[in-house]
Formats: C-alpha cells, sequence, structure tokens
C-alpha cells in the first residue's frame, strides 16, 4: 500500500494510474476509521476499482470556529493498518498546510441543497466540503469515489458539484453501517460516555418507527419529543424530499427523515430514506 503526503505526489501517481488504464476508487474521510468507512472501501473493490484511494484529512475549512476540529480524534497508525487489512492500495494523509497554501483563496459553494439542515446549523461547512472534495478530485483523478449515506446531504451535495461542474467522474452512496444497537458509526462516537451511548440510541429508533403516509409535521412533533424524552437535545428533525431535499408534507416513499441532536456536548446525525 503507497502513502501519500503531499499533493503532488499523489497527483502524479494518479495520472500515470490512469494513462496506464487502471480504474481508481477515491474514498474520501477525515479518519479515525470504523467499519462504515472500511464499507466504501469494500464497495469500492467490489465495484471494480484497480486502485482504492483513501484520504485521511481533517479539514479546518469545514469546521465552524466553536466546533471540534481541534479535538477530532485522529490515529495515523491504526488508519493505516485498517487500510491495509480492508484492500485499499493508496493513502492520502495530507497536511493543512500542503492543502491550503499561503493565501489560498478559491472555494466553492453549492448554492441549493446546502441551504437547509446542516448547511443552515454549520455555517460554511459545505463550502469547506465542496472546496477539499474538488481538490481531492484533481489530486486523485478518480474513475469513482464512494461516499456513506449516513451523510445525506453531504453525499447529495457533492453529486450535484460533480453535475454542475462536469467533474468526470461517477458518486456511489453506501449504506448506513450500524452497531448492534443500531447506532450508526461515526468516529465522533468515541466522545460518548456509556451513558451518552445509550441515549443515542433513541437517533436509530425513531428513524425506524417513521412509517408512510403520516403528517411530516406531526411525524416531527413525535420524533423531537422522544428524542428530547430519551435527553437528547433537538438541533433538528426534518422529512424532505430525497432529492431535492426540500421538505415535505406526508411521509412517503423516497422521503428522507433527518435527525440532528447533541447528546451532551457531541452533535450526532442520522437518516434514513423510506
Ligand atoms: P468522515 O470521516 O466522518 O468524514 O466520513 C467519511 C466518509 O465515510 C463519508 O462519506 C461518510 O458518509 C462515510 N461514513 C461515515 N460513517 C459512516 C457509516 N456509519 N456508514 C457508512 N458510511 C459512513
Amino acid at each position: 500500500m503507497k502513502i501519500f503526503r503531499e499533493p503532488q505526489k499523489l497527483q502524479k501517481w494518479a495520472k500515470a494510474q490512469r494513462l496506464a488504464g487502471k480504474k481508481i476508487a477515491l474514498v474520501p474521510t477525515m479518519g479515525f476509521l470504523h467499519e462504515g468507512h472500511l464499507s466504501l472501501i469494500a464497495a469500492a473493490k467490489k465495484r471494480g476499482a484497480d486502485e482504492i484511494v483513501v484520504s485521511v484529512f481533517v479539514n479546518p475549512v469545514q469546521f465552524g470556529p466553536n466546533e471540534d476540529y481541534e479535538k477530532y480524534p485522529r490515529d495515523e497508525k491504526a488508519d493505516l493498518a485498517k487500510c491495509k487489512a480492508a484492500g485499499a492500495t493508496a493513502v492520502f494523509f495530507p497536511t493543512p498546510a500542503n492543502m491550503y497554501l499561503d493565501r489560498h483563496s478559491v472555494y466553492i459553494n453549492e448554492e441549493d441543497l446546502s441551504k437547509g439542515l446542516c448547511g443552515a446549523r454549520r455555517p460554511g461547512h459545505f463550502r469547506g466540503v465542496c472546496t477539499v472534495v474538488a481538490k481531492l478530485f484533481n489530486l486523485a483523478h478518480p474513475d469513482f469515489a464512494v461516499f456513506g449515506q449516513k451523510d445525506y446531504q453531504q453525499a447529495q451535495v457533492i453529486k450535484r458539484m460533480v453535475r454542475d461542474l462536469n467533474f468526470d467522474l461517477k458518486i456511489y452512496v453506501a449504506p448506513i453501517v450500524r452497531e448492534p444497537s443500531g447506532l450508526a458509526r461515526s468516529s465522533r462516537n468515541s466522545y460518548l460516555t456509556a451513558e451518552e451511548k445509550g441515549r443515542a440510541l433513541a437517533l436509530s429508533q425513531a428513524l425506524k418507527s417513521v412509517s408512510a403516509g403520516k403528517s411530516a409535521s406531526q411525524e416531527r412533533k413525535r420524533i423531537e419529543k422522544l428524542l428530547t424524552g430519551a435527553g437528547l437535545v433537538v438541533d433538528y428533525v426534518e422529512f424532505v424530499d430525497g432529492e431535492t431535499l426540500e421538505p415535505v408534507a406526508k411521509t412517503a416513499k423516497g422521503v428522507c427523515v433527518l435527525l440532528a441532536v447533541y447528546d451532551g456536548a457531541t452533535r450526532l446525525i442520522d437518516n434514513r430514506v423510506l
């Protein structure tokens, strides 16, 4: 497995692989890898990639000033071992300084799908995500990239960026990997105390309890009550069209239910497409 730290070195290698007719997959992550990330590597393999590039980069530009950039968990050694075991062929570990050169001044703004949900609560978040993902596309030259449904809005925003900016690659979205308890796997779960982890089960339970043919506003109230009753602080409970992310009045097939809560100091998200 190759390890790249410098953007130019990855780019040069990726270009050579493409010229040699290799199919490159990119799996962008912020590291502290878990089963959810590894499922994306497995999906890349299944889709026939010859080279699977996993990027591990805690991207400062997508964090707000009061968010957890500094304390975000990092474990390079464990991530390398997990990538290797999962079948990645290259890992990219850039530093903020070599991803964002002095006076970096170009950013990408998606202006439709990023407006609501996490985009409304985390100003600048998707600008940071789009910018770093576009850079990774230019560095790894992937034929396709794999994202997780765990970050539903992110996957939709990236698909729109690819479409609107004519990136010559495909985006695949892999299902949410959960712990046996139902809790969606996340690097941020490492922040949770045992008690907080217990409370977090209400997220997947709430999602499971939603059925089609109901009033979205009534369902929202019911779920807010359920989450609050479990000791969580609701950031949002939204019912949106799975493609446009526009709010819907009724639950139905194709509707996406998205939840964001604070469990103690930790912000957790989860979702389900009906
Ligand atoms: P992150 O490292 O949290 O930025 O996530 C990197 C990629 O892994 C994103 O595409 C996420 O959606 C995906 N991912 C994170 N957690 C999960 C999960 N539990 N199941 C599936 N994909 C996930």
